[in-house]
């Protein structure tokens, strides 16, 4: 199956960090991804964001670059026609960087609503007594300052998923205090159990963070990702 697939070919490589090349994972087990794709040259990004409507983030993509905000690789809001040179844009600064950084390529991806959504993250750790964690709360720029984080063993229970989302202190945000849109609580349960199902599937998974999750009335969409194997 696809899972497999991308755990093997990147073991087969000798890769034991990726970054949003891994999206797949989350597709194979149900969790949703903003459309799009990761370009290897400028023409291949224009072409993807000729694809996805509206205007794209674009993000580069190497296996040394693990923040990637921190070095300027993300761009939110990118027009059609802004593409090519974000394209080498992004390139340039991931080699001024780090000169001799493996660079994928560029993810070109749906611009996701997160003014009307919450950001969270969603992930998983290895734990050598208990097995794999499973670890809710809120994401973003938020996660380190708040801290405001559940977790829970693995294989996770729909009820315990449920307990999760009713855990963090930022509950009311999900369920729409203040004149909020109210988060599709479901399509968060739903995504707790399918992570702990891949992480249960794959004890190769050592380390995955899911972040942001960005959490709307809609349903949820995963726009990061990076995990650790073994
Ligand atoms: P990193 O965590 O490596 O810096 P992210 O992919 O998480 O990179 O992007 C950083 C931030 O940019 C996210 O927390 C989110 O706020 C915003 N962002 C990323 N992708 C999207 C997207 N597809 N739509 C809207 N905002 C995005
Ligand atoms: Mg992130």
């Amino acid at each position: 199956e696809a899972a497999r697939e991308i755990l093997e070919e990147a073991a087969d490589r000798g890769e034991t960090r990726l970054g949003v090349e891994a999206m797949g994972l989350l597709d194979a087990y149900g969790i949703p991804t903003p459309e799009g794709g990761i370009a290897e040259t400028p023409e291949d990004a224009v072409s993807l964001a000729h694809e996805v409507e509206g205007d794209v983030v674009m993000k580069i993509v190497s296996p040394d670059i693990l923040h990637k905000s921190d070095i300027g690789g993300v761009k939110v809001g990118v027009p059609n026609e802004g593409v090519y040179d974000a394209y080498e844009d992004l390139v340039s600064r991931a080699r001024n960087y780090q000169p001799d950084a493996t660079v994928l390529g560029v993810q070109v991806q749906e611009l996701v609503d997160t003014d009307r959504g919450t950001e969270t993250i969603l992930g998983v750790n290895r734990d050598p007594q208990f097995g794999p964690l499973v670890l809710f709360g809120l994401g973003g720029i938020f996660v380190e300052v708040m801290e405001d984080t559940t977790v829970r063993v693995a294989p996770v229970s729909e009820r315990e998923a449920d307990g999760m989302l009713s855990d963090i202190h930022a509950a009311p945000l999900l369920r729409g205090a203040r004149g909020r849109e109210p988060a599709d609580l479901d399509a968060l349960r739903e995504s707790i159990e399918r992570l702990s199902q891949l992480a249960t599937d794959f004890p190769a998974i050592l380390e995955l963070d899911i972040n942001p999750l960005v959490a709307t009335a809609d349903g949820v969409q995963a726009v990061d990702v990076r995990l650790t194997i073994d």
